[in-house]
């Protein structure tokens, strides 16, 4: 069967990339058809933290209120070093916004493709595609059980899951992955407005997290690279790493003790964009299919968003030219690398030092207790709305260096 449904871009993957492209796009007058294998409400293994960066984006979609309706608003962050010493301070303020948020992918994810649909994409679900074919006249694309769509152009907003990349021998071989698992408690005994992580009683780079949720629950989850000197001290799975996690003190106060979590899973996280591919023949790729995600924070959602908005205006272009080729693919991949290259080349290196070294990270939370500078700092960094270069300032590196 072959359907000519008159799309100018099909967009694979119906997660925050895919939304927000095909959301973008639709706005733009573009014909857009936005598939995903699953049904929705579909779950996403995920932390569920929304940083300032994926709330822009998500209030351009004109999301945010929807999703504030179901989320958890945090105002405040506890480092515990590997020391065990604790550092809790407010988010430092944001001109916009007055807390991030936590809020379950089920309703995230559906509230973001509802936005897609209402800008006037049309949505399919239940459709896995198996392959696509790029030609002269376009793209031809084919879902699982042979029926086949048609498109100027396809934005791939896969994920972390590799198998239709690795079909169209877009990528070899599976990159560099974090390994993460969460779970949800049912009854959080600390400050719900406070997200807690810990780096103590881990071979890092890890580090294991508590975000609280509305009605008393909490996203909780463990993760680490099997990467740096202590690799061979790291468990054996995510899932391991989840339930070792569960016995810190801290972890077993915040949680009153509960061991049995609700919906635990485990997903990798794909952080190679510095190598990896961005576009392909017929093709752009956004979010996670093209490695975005913070490799030092695991935040993948902001970048997600991000470059699909960032597609939606190049795809935007290259319909209105006409032209698909290499030339017009390439100043895509450029302007991710824009975008994202700089910062993300500097938290790969914060987290193969400062978060490998357990020495080093216990001298950072520690300077960061004493000078509040350092700390806004960090956070500001972490949260990818500061160039994390000026953490290497030198009246910083100094005080590391002295430890003082
Ligand atoms: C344990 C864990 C914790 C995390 N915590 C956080 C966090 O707190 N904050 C944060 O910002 N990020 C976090 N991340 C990262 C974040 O979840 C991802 O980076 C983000 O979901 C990427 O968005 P995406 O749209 O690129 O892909 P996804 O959200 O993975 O969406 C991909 C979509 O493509 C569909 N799909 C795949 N293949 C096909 C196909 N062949 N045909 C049709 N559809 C297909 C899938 O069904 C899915 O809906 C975490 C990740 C993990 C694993």
């Amino acid at each position: 069967m072959d359907t000519h449904a008159g799309f100018d871009v099909i967009v694979i993957g119906a997660g925050p990339a895919g939304s927000a492209a095909a959301c973008f796009l639709a706005r733009r007058g573009v014909r857009t058809l936005l598939l995903d294998k699953t049904t929705f409400p579909r779950d996403k293994t995920c932390g569920d933290a929304i940083s300032y960066r994926a709330m822009q984006v998500i209030e351009d979609m004109g999301a945010l209120d929807a999703v504030r309706a179901v989320a958890q608003p945090i105002t405040h962050v506890r480092f515990v070093a590997p020391d065990g010493r604790q550092v809790s301070r407010p988010l430092p303020p944001h001109a916009r916004y007055d807390s991030i948020l936590v809020a379950p992918r089920l309703q995230l994810d559906d509230l973001l493709k509802q936005a897609a649909e209402q800008a006037g994409t049309s949505l399919r679900e239940n459709a896995a595609v198996e392959s696509y074919t790029p030609g002269a006249d376009g793209v031809q694309v084919t879902l699982a059980g042979g029926e086949r769509l048609r498109a100027r152009l396809v934005i791939l907003a896969t994920g972390a899951n590799t198998a239709l990349l690795k079909r169209q021998g877009i990528l070899p071989k599976l990159p560099l992955t974090m390994l993460a698992a969460r779970g949800y408690a049912r009854h959080l005994q600390a400050d719900p407005h406070e997200i807690l992580f810990n780096y103590d009683r881990m071979a890092l780079p890890a580090y294991g997290w508590v975000f609280p949720l509305p009605a008393g629950r909490a996203n909780v989850g463990a993760g680490f690279y099997r990467v740096g000197p202590r690799r061979r001290q790291m468990p054996a799975t995510a899932r391991q790493s989840l339930a070792d996690y569960l016995h810190n003190p801290l972890v077993e106060a915040a949680l009153g003790g509960q061991t049995d979590l609700d919906e635990v899973k485990s997903y990798p996280l794909r952080v190679d964009f510095l190598k990896a591919p961005k576009t392909a023949p017929g093709a752009l790729i956004v979010g996670e299919a093209a490695g975005l995600v913070n490799p030092l924070t695991g935040e993948g959602i902001d970048y997600a968003l991000e470059s699909g908005a960032l597609a939606a205006e190049w795809a935007t272009g290259m319909l209105a030219a006409g032209d698909f080729g290499a030339r017009r693919r390439n100043g895509y991949a450029r302007a991710l690398q824009k975008h994202f290259a700089h910062s993300f080349r500097y938290h790969a290196f914060f987290r193969d030092t400062l978060f490998t070294y357990p020495e080093l990270l216990n001298r950072a939370l520690a300077l960061a207790e004493r000078d509040p500078a350092f700390m806004e700092h960090l956070l500001n960094a972490a949260l990818g709305i500061l160039d994390p270069a000026k953490i290497l300032a030198p009246r910083f590196l100094w005080r590391l260096a002295r430890n003082t």
